[in-house]
């Protein structure tokens, strides 16, 4: 059981007001909250051993190098990658699909076929458009169904020698569908295809294990879960990061450099150009820290419990339907009410001091899908009430009444 009164206490920023009411943040699945843990360690870094890493012989760049590679063995452990050079610690989710994106126009030929799901973030789309623009690779679709769960009989099928990469989220960001990854991993290796798992919107609320996944690659961002904007990491076997080409040249990720011929520098830094986000990257090692204490088993059970009394109790409202039903999903709730635009219900939600997040959330083919423009989305997170959620029953209830 989890002390909520306890963890509330670890955030300062849950104590402030929004338009003269208590804070309700339900905008998690945007970016999280910071423990002041994590606080704490930004300020100490920027206050005692601020310096660049990796190049110097002195006490301070010896002490922040030290601190950014425990970083690095802290995300390895947390999702079990067998080694430390597997880790590559990148700007964020975007980021690191974009470096394997980038890698693979090398190794790609025109006809090869590309799989992405139906339920993926614009990140997770795009940069495999842009990359079947230069290769003449082709894009294929896992088509979803009405509960927002992927049709995995049209993924089997659309399988074959073609097919060199699939990529999926772990968990939905608009919808909280919770994907049968296992099973996608495993086929697409049937057929020699590598996959990528965007576990952005999983690892709030879930401890993958890459090596039994057998994921190729597995992304994800700092920001979701309790640490710092602008980092995150890139998880990729070393057989695969050995094969892709360096994503970004410059300092660090060199071995030797004339101007006859570079040599790149081995596993992860041929992947770190530049200095990277020194302070992001130990504040991210803090963070898993923090969330591994309070334990994710006692997150997923609580969140759980969030879920199903915010879905009951959202569900007595008259005329509001909720995307995104599938019988395993995290907590996050997207809906609507018949004749309210999803805008205008956010806009006086947040008058009554309630965070959610309006609008297609990054995932247009989805909201293509269901026909509506976007949806009012609030997700959970272990800090949040079910006192909470009755505050925001009730808003809801008193935006429905002034808009219709
Ligand atoms: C948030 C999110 C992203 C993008 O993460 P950034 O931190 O903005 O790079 C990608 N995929 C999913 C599923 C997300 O939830």
């Amino acid at each position: 059981m989890l002390n909520i009164d306890k963890i509330r206490e670890d955030f300062p920023i849950l104590k402030r007001t929004v338009h003269g009411k208590p804070l309700v943040y339900f905008d998690n699945a945007a970016t999280s909250q910071t423990p002041q843990i994590v606080i704490d360690t930004i300020v100490d870094y920027y206050s005692n051993y601020n310096s660049n890493i990796h190049r110097g012989v002195h006490t301070l760049s010896q002490e922040a190098t030290d601190k950014y590679e425990e970083a690095r063995i802290k995300v390895q452990k947390h999702i079990n990658a067998k080694e430390t050079y597997e880790i590559i610690l990148t700007a964020g989710t975007t980021h690191s699909i974009n470096i394997v994106a980038a890698g693979f126009e090398s190794l790609l030929h025109k006809g090869d076929e590309l799989i992405v799901s139906a339920l993926e973030h614009h990140s997770n789309i795009v940069p495999w458009q842009m990359l079947c623009e230069k290769t003449g690779a082709i894009l294929k679709v896992i088509p979803m169904n009405d509960e927002g769960s992927l049709d995995m009989e049209t993924y089997h099928q659309l399988l074959n020698e073609n097919t060199k990469l699939v990529f999926c989220n772990h968990v939905s960001n608009a919808l909280g569908t919770v994907n049968p990854i296992e099973e996608i991993i495993e086929a697409a290796h049937k057929v020699g295809a590598a996959v990528l798992i965007d576990g952005a919107q999983a690892t709030p609320h879930i401890k993958p294990d890459v090596q039994q996944l057998n994921a190729d690659f597995y992304v994800a961002s700092a920001h979701k879960l309790c640490g710092p904007t602008g980092v995150g990491f890139l998880y990729g076997k070393k057989e695969w990061l050995e094969k892709l080409p360096p994503y970004q040249g410059g300092g660090e990720m060199i071995a030797t450099v004339s101007f006859k011929k570079t040599t790149y520098a081995g596993l992860p830094h041929k992947f770190e150009a530049g200095t990277p986000n020194i302070c992001g990257g130990i504040a991210f090692g803090a963070a898993l820290d923090y969330m591994n204490s309070v334990g994710f088993d006692h997150i997923a059970a609580y969140e759980d419990e969030l879920l199903k009394y915010g879905t009951e109790e959202l569900l007595k409202i008259e005329g509001l339907k909720i995307y995104g039903t599938s019988a395993k999903k995290t907590a996050v709730i997207s809906f609507n009410i018949d004749g309210v635009h999803p805008y205008d219900m956010g806009a006086i939600l947040d008058k009554l001091g309630i965070a959610v997040r309006t609008g297609h959330h990054c995932a247009q083919p989805i909201m293509d899908f269901y026909k509506i423009p976007g949806t009012v989305r609030a997700s959970f997170s272990f800090y949040n009430t079910k006192e909470e959620i009755d505050v925001l029953v009730a808003g809801v209830k008193r935006a429905k009444m002034m808009l219709l």
